[in-house]
């Protein structure tokens, strides 16, 4: 380790840490049981941290205001975005989406913006709440 380092290695040890225990305080013994009673209101999930502004959660899309332009389609480095032809509308597919923002800034109507909604994990890919259009 260089010396140079030092310094921003004692810093850190003053620190609070930005993230934190979620969803559980404490390690439970078994994960299962902890959602099971989490369900059944016999046990409470610890928040996560608040999301900071600008932050690039899941995207929201007002369909109505949406001109099927294809510019969003045109930028996803992802392929995340999917046109439907016969509403002249599109589809975003999240399990592919890396929240890069770029539909998002070159929507020339304003339609779609990013929430602070995070929380998507899901075994299926296809999973409503992956789903936006
Ligand atoms: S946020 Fe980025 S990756 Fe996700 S759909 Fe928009 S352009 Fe594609
Ligand atoms: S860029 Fe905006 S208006 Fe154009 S297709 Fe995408 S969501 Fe619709």
């Amino acid at each position: 380790m260089k010396l140079s380092m030092f310094p921003q290695v004692f810093s850190q040890m003053f620190k609070k840490p930005w993230t934190n225990k979620f969803p559980a305080k404490y390690q439970p013994s078994s994960t299962t049981k902890y959602l099971q009673d989490v369900q059944a209101g016999k046990a409470t999930i610890s928040p996560p941290v608040k999301t900071p502004t600008g932050f690039r959660g899941k995207i929201q899309y007002d369909k109505e205001k949406c001109i099927g332009c294809k510019l969003c389609i045109n930028v996803c480095p992802c392929g995340a975005i999917e046109f439907k032809p016969e509403e002249k509308k599109v589809k975003f597919y999240l399990a592919r989406c890396c929240f890069c923002s770029q539909c998002n800034d070159v929507c020339p109507v304003n339609c779609l913006s990013m929430s602070n909604e995070f929380l998507l994990a899901d075994t299926d890919k296809y999973a409503k709440d992956l789903i936006v259009e």
